[in-house]
């Protein structure tokens, strides 16, 4: 299936698209709209908004809505697990694979029929260890 042949791509779609291109890429929409705007400068948050809704809805990109956070896209439509930096927020993708068989077994022990299964890790990325072992602990994070 290609998608740029059942979907009208616009301009703005296939921009957006673009921007969410690059793997392990999960900006909010506001990170998109400022991406966006150095290729097109009088595209506005509105149009960045339906059209990632529009996109999310034919399920050309993927949003993110976990933890209570703020919503994040990707265009990383495989199933996958993501890590999430309690520190500074930011969520990558987990590199592991996902366990098929963890929505077969839930399936097995309730009446739902499963069709998702969103895992979050969290924990401390790279650069905020950096910054944490370069303080001493008294200064550690309150
Ligand atoms: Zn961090
Ligand atoms: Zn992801």
């Amino acid at each position: 299936m290609n998608a740029y042949q059942k979907f009208k791509m616009t301009p703005q779609r296939i921009a957006i698209m673009n921007c969410l291109g690059q793997r392990n890429l999960h900006p909010t929409a506001d990170e998109v709209f400022q991406a966006v705007r150095k290729m097109l400068p009088r595209i506005s948050l509105g149009t960045v908004y339906r059209n990632l809704e529009f996109l999310t809805g034919n399920g050309l990109i993927k949003k993110n809505e976990q933890g209570g956070g703020q919503r994040r896209y990707e265009g990383n439509l495989e199933k996958h697990y993501h890590i999430k930096c309690t520190s500074c927020g930011r969520l990558e993708d987990a590199p592991i694979e996902p366990f098929e068989s963890l929505e077969n077994s839930l399936e097995g022990l309730c009446d739902y029929k499963i069709f998702e299964c969103q895992v979050e890790f969290e924990g401390l990325c790279p650069d905020c260890q950096a910054k944490h072992s370069s303080r001493t602990n008294s200064q550690a994070e309150a």
